[in-house]
Parts: C-alpha cells; structure tokens; sequence
C-alpha cells in the first residue's frame, strides 16, 4: 500500500489528511492557521503530518508524496509562493521550507483551486474526463481546470484566474482593483451586496424583514431562501446572479467546450434552485448543440487536499 499526504493551507485553518491507494481518507486533521511566516508554518505542518502518520501507525518510508495548496499564486518552478495574500505569504519558499523536514519524500505545492479541481479529476465530479472546469462561489470566485487529463497552471504558471475575467466593462468594483470582474458578480459576496441593496430599497421586503434591516445579518443563504419563499426583490437579486454566472458558464464553454462544468461553494447548498435556472441560462446563451454537463462539484471542502495528494501523479504523468 501507497501512501500520499494532502495539505490544504487556508487563512483560518490547515487540513491535512493521509490518503491510501484508493484515495480513501487513513487520518485526517486540522490546526488553525497562524500568520508566523513559511518556516514556522513549515514546521507546524511536518508535525501535523507526523501525527497522522502515528495516529495511523504507518511509517514515513510508506509516503509516496506530500503535497500542500495554498490559496495565492506560485512561481514557474511551483517552490516559491509568490502571493498568498490570505496567509500573508510573499515570496516564500516553500517547498524548501516543507522538504527540509521530509528530505527523501517529493514535495509538491499547488494553488488551491487547481488542487480542488485536481481532486475532483481523482475522485469527484470530473472522473473520466480529460477537459474540465471547477468554479467555486464563496468569498471570491474560484476557478480550476483540468485541460488534457491534467491540472493547468497557466502558461506561465498564473492561470486560471476565471474571478478576475471582466464580465462587466466597467461594472462593480473588485477587490483586485479592476471594475467589472466576474467575482464582482458571482460570489457569494456579490450576492450578498445585491440582496443588501434590495434591503434598502424594499424597507416592507421580506429581505428586511429576515434581517431586522441590519445589512451585517445578511448572508447568501439567507438571501436564496428569501427568494425561494417568493419575495419579489430577492427574486429579482437571485435571477440577476444566475444570469451572471450562466454567462461566465457559457464564456467557459465557448473557450474550452469542456466536457464537465462543476460548481462548488456555499451558493450551490440552493441546489436545483440554482442549477434548473442556470442550466436554462446556459441553454439560452450557448450556440453549441451539445455542451457540457453542468453539475455541482462533489468534494466540498476535501477537494484541495484530495486535489494536493494527487500532486505527485500529476507531475509524473
Ligand atoms: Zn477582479
């Protein structure tokens, strides 16, 4: 039996897991995120992966790999994490930094959304195919590819940033500093300004009503069940998103006619709500007879580590 480590580093929490041959979860943990820099991090994990080697009783001479994802972009070489802004990472080497305490074990590093589409090739939604896309709609959206039956990194190792493709020539304003971004308009915190613009235009709506006209109560869950109860104002915020998104969807489809679009984040918790409106959206913009399936994405908040296991066999490949 073979044995991969995954690690996903995220701005509140590291999870690891210790993954067998069958890409079955062995031992799994999670310790909170500390800002103390690439070393300290470095040396926070390595005893993060030896617990889960003891827990299992399974020797470091059984890993095959380590791979670790963490949200931000990667120089060419994938050592060095360029800009990890959520972990205050700049320039930090870490590979080096992780294969210093594993020095006979391959470490690998790659960014979070394409370890989670990565993830989803082995063992979620995207198994069996060879071109496919994963977005996620949460506090920003997220975008990973797999392009031939492997993981795409861009050609110079800073794609996809599908967040960031203008959908609205000078639109809404995006945390990048561009005006118009897809983000601006598909994550779950763009709902969440909309739904909050209709509270303050709509003081009778069943959006204020839910909130007790605080804008700081609301959420994205809370804005789709006002619209599923058949609140007019959060009817018309939902409709407006699935538009956006379906947009991005065919952008997508138009580019890379993949065979598998999946969509993951909080948003998709709507589930039908969602995906009957969207993949009518899709229906109606796509001038492709037969497209890709539109489905959601089936790992949920394992699909880095699973996606940072499988490192190893995509650069053996
Ligand atoms: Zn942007």
């Amino acid at each position: 039996m073979v044995y991969r480590i995954g690690v996903d580093i995220g701005g509140t929490k590291i999870a690891a897991g210790l993954l067998d041959d069958n890409l079955d979860f062995v031992a799994i943990s999670s310790i909170p995120f500390m800002r103390v820099g690439g070393e300290a991090v470095s040396a926070a994990v390595a005893a993060q992966i030896r617990g889960l080697l003891a827990e299992a009783g399974i020797g470091e001479q059984a890993l095959q790999s380590i791979g670790v994802a963490v949200p931000g972009s990667l120089d060419a070489q994938e050592a060095v994490v360029l800009d990890a802004h959520n972990l205050g990472f700049h320039g930090e080497p870490l590979r080096a930094q992780m294969q210093a305490h594993f020095p006979a074990i391959p470490v690998y590093l790659a960014n979070d959304a394409n370890a989670a589409a990565l993830g989803e090739l082995h063992k979620g939604a995207f198994v069996g195919c060879q071109t496919a896309a994963l977005l996620t709609l949460g506090t920003g959206l997220g975008g990973g590819l797999i392009l031939n039956g492997r993981m795409f990194n861009g050609g110079r190792g800073n794609g996809i940033e599908v967040g960031h493709t203008v959908l609205v020539d000078g639109g809404e304003p995006c945390t990048c500093g561009i005006h118009g971004c897809s983000e601006a308009y598909c994550s779950a915190t763009a709902l969440i300004r909309e739904a909050n613009r209709a509270l303050r235009a709509n003081p009778a709506g069943m959006l204020h009503k839910e909130t007790g006209g605080d804008p700081a109560r609301m959420t994205a869950k809370l804005a789709i069940d006002c619209a599923k109860a058949g609140d007019a104002a959060a009817k018309q915020v939902f409709d407006a998103y699935v538009g956006h998104l379906g947009s991005v969807v065919v952008s997508i489809i138009h580019m890379l006619d993949p065979e598998v679009i999946a969509i993951g984040g909080g948003v998709c918790r709507a589930g039908d709500f969602l995906f009957d409106p969207l993949r009518e959206d899709v229906r109606a913009k796509c001038f492709f007879g037969s497209y890709a399936k539109i489905c959601a994405a089936q790992l949920g908040n394992e699909a880095g580590i699973i996606g940072a296991a499988m490192l190893h066999y995509n650069k053996a490949r």
